[in-house]
């Protein structure tokens, strides 16, 4: 439980509730820590404070890996190496990282930043969050509903002014960033109420610092790049993707539209412009854009117009969205590629091809849907011979 573990008893509990709502808490307002500065501990000591340190989720570095689900390096930085960053922070941002400081709200420079991105870590540079799940919570403070990846964020318990709130920290430097909290949107209901302080926003196309790369190749860590593909109804495009060996993830939800944050409803009732659509995550080394492109041929009929299978409408049609000039190309020839082809006789390949907008993850309960429910669907499973050689 976090936020609403709120002990609500008194007028001044309450009174402190709203006056620190959110990750709230001018800096005026907040006294300093009593004993000596909470300067980055290392991810493997318990925090300073007993009582956050008790119910505290730590982390379990000595054994765990050190890598991400989405290939970087998380290994905790040594003490001095984090000291030596912190060294070169502007006063404000050492205040807020380092001392788990608050920014005063509507203050910080990415509260309404709406470009797309990439939210790094001001200290260590690794990557937190992602445009795609940036809200506009009206806290006054930059909010998101999901991290980057969950591994690259630490919680800690934080009962400090009498509340119990889930601190965030950079789980590569123990940067504070802000709290998390359970009243967000969906479709996690969480909402990650950041300090911009914390965060280094890096637009797309902007060239990343090397630390803020997945880790090498060579060290055993995937590199992962992202495509997108609409073949109508999500469920079984998600859940044939999902099988493909290289593939890490595969997450349904929606493309293209004209609005923001649409929902399944919205989707259906056909008025947002958006096409369902398959977000696939996956390791190139193991498996190629060329490959993907193959199995989402086989899965879907690409010369159904605005329709695939029963379902009818926009939101169904056939897609591909590119995150580089390398997989337009590849997506455009592939395409010409079949047309030459005898596989569709005279139709013809109605495909869209455009670079990819903001991919907005659909509810929960759409999410790897085959798999929960058991239930089939009219999708071609693209990897037979793969999957009988297991
Ligand atoms: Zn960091």
């Amino acid at each position: 439980m976090r936020a609403s573990t709120f002990p609500l008893a008194s007028a001044l509990t309450l009174f402190l509730l709203l006056a620190l709502w959110a990750c709230s808490g001018a800096s005026e307002r907040e006294p300093e820590p009593a004993s000596a500065p909470r300067a980055a501990p290392s991810a493997q000591q318990p925090a300073p404070s007993a009582a956050a340190g008790a119910a505290a989720k730590t982390q379990d570095t000595s054994m765990a890996s050190q890598r991400s689900k989405s290939g970087y390096d998380i290994a905790p930085l040594p003490r001095a190496k984090v000291t030596e960053l912190a060294k070169n922070l502007p006063p404000e941002v050492y205040r807020v990282t380092q001392k788990a400081g608050t920014e005063p709200a509507f203050c910080g420079d990415l509260v309404d930043n709406h470009k797309q991105g990439t939210y790094l870590c001001v200290v260590c540079g690794l990557p937190l969050f992602s445009s795609e799940a940036k809200f506009d919570s009206g806290t006054g403070w930059p909010s998101f509903f999901q991290p980057f990846d969950p591994a690259h964020i630490e919680e800690r318990s934080d009962v400090a002014y009498g509340m119990k709130r889930t601190e965030i920290l950079c789980v590569r430097c123990t940067a504070h960033l802000g709290h998390v909290f359970e009243d967000g949107p969906r479709p996690t209901g969480l909402r990650y109420c950041l300090n911009s302080a914390s965060l280094r926003f890096l637009e797309n196309g902007a060239a990343l610092p090397a630390e803020s790369r997945p880790a090498a190749a060579s060290a055993s860590a995937p590199q992962t790049e992202v495509a997108y593909f609409a073949g109508g109804c999500f469920w079984g495009i998600e859940h044939y993707f999902q099988l493909g060996q290289g593939v890490i993830s595969a997450e349904s939800g929606y493309m293209q539209g004209r609005v923001e944050k649409p929902s399944y409803k919205q989707v259906c009732d056909g008025s947002t412009g958006h096409a369902e659509a398959v977000k696939v995550v996956f390791d190139p080394s193991q498996i190629s854009y060329q490959r993907l492109l193959e199995a989402f041929f086989v899965m879907h009929d690409p010369t159904q117009l605005n329709r695939q299978g029963p379902d009818h409408g926009d939101q169904y049609r056939s897609g591909i969205y590119t995150t580089s000039a390398e997989q337009e190309r590849a997506a455009r020839a592939a395409i010409e590629q079949l047309a030459k082809s005898a596989r569709y006789g005279s139709r013809k390949i109605v495909t869209e091809v455009e670079p990819a907008k903001t991919f907005w993850p659909a509810e929960d309960y759409h999410q790897d849907y085959i798999e929960k429910t058991g239930r089939a669907c009219h999708v071609s499973n693209p990897w037979t011979e793969q999957v009988e050689a297991k």
